[in-house]
């Protein structure tokens, strides 16, 4: 772990009764640098996501982002180190409140950052154009919008308080290929434009590629392999990780 570290987690362990979900896992993200996490469903992908978010406590081992245990960061005094660190969803659908128009749900995003009133529909337009969507969209109903759209209102509103770290959950699991690379291209463009950071999570190594760094392989709750994803996508060290290479490649199905 380095001390230069944005998130920095360190042999963590979470349980489910007695479900081993994560079993050691340690991982750093530093500033503006995209680490892919990779690994077939139930490997434990999800669970470290939400011990990143502070959405759970671990069993054992730490998290820290910018320092600070993410599960303890409460109230009023934390909101300016909560605000740097966010999630992008899978499924953007079911994380914007249908009874919402896509602007209202990134201005109360800006509202819970504490912009004002008054700033906060030019702030709204300016982040639907930093996620190339036509502020007219603001308008729309989650139903009005197609699904690579809907997740551009996630980005904009994980964008809205201005954050250093971006926990995405295989935000591209739920769009067609176009829309895929399109939302990568996004990802990419933001992180060279403002330097922001990226723990991107996919079953897709063929995804992960686009934006990652570095790469970690895991499997039943345990790191597998990690290294370059340039490195790791020329000479996968593990046999399951050519698997999943051969699987995102095309040339064979993951069995
Ligand atoms: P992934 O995101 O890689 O599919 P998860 O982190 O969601 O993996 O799940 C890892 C393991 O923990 C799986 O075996 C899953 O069934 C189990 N699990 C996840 N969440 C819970 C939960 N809330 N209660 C019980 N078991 C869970
Ligand atoms: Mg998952």
């Amino acid at each position: 772990m380095t001390a230069s570290a944005l998130l920095s987690v360190d042999r963590v362990v979470k349980r489910y009764g007695d479900r081993l979900a994560l079993d050691g896992v340690s991982l750093a993200v530093g500033p503006g640098e995209a680490v892919g996490l990779v690994g077939e469903s139930g490997s434990g992908k999800s669970t470290l996501a939400r011990l990143a978010l502070g959405l759970l406590a671990p069993d054992g081992g730490t998290v820290r982002f910018a320092g600070r245990d993410p599960y303890r960061l409460r109230g009023a005094r934390d909101r300016s180190v909560r605000a740097r660190l966010q999630f992008v969803p899978q499924h953007p659908r079911g994380s914007l409140n249908p009874a919402l128009r896509a602007g209202e749900a990134v201005a109360f995003a800006l509202r819970l950052h504490g912009t004002p009133r008054r700033g906060r529909a030019e702030a709204v337009a300016g982040l639907f154009r930093q996620v190339g969507l036509e502020p007219a969209l603001a308008a729309r109903y989650p139903r009005e919008l197609s699904g690579g759209q809907l997740q551009r209102v996630a980005v904009a509103r994980a964008l809205a308080t201005g954050p250093d770290l971006l926990v995405c959950d295989e935000p591209t699991s739920a769009l067609d290929r176009g829309a895929q690379v399109r939302l990568l291209d996004l990802l990419t463009d933001l992180r060279e434009r403002s330097g922001l950071g990226y723990l991107f999570i996919s079953h897709d190594l063929a995804v992960v590629r686009h934006l990652a760094h570095r790469v970690l392989v895991l499997r039943h709750g345990r790191v597998l392999e990690e290294g370059r994803t340039a490195d790791l996508w020329a000479a996968p060290a593990h046999p399951y990780t050519r698997a999943l290479l051969e699987a995102a490649t095309g040339r064979t199905t993951l069995t």
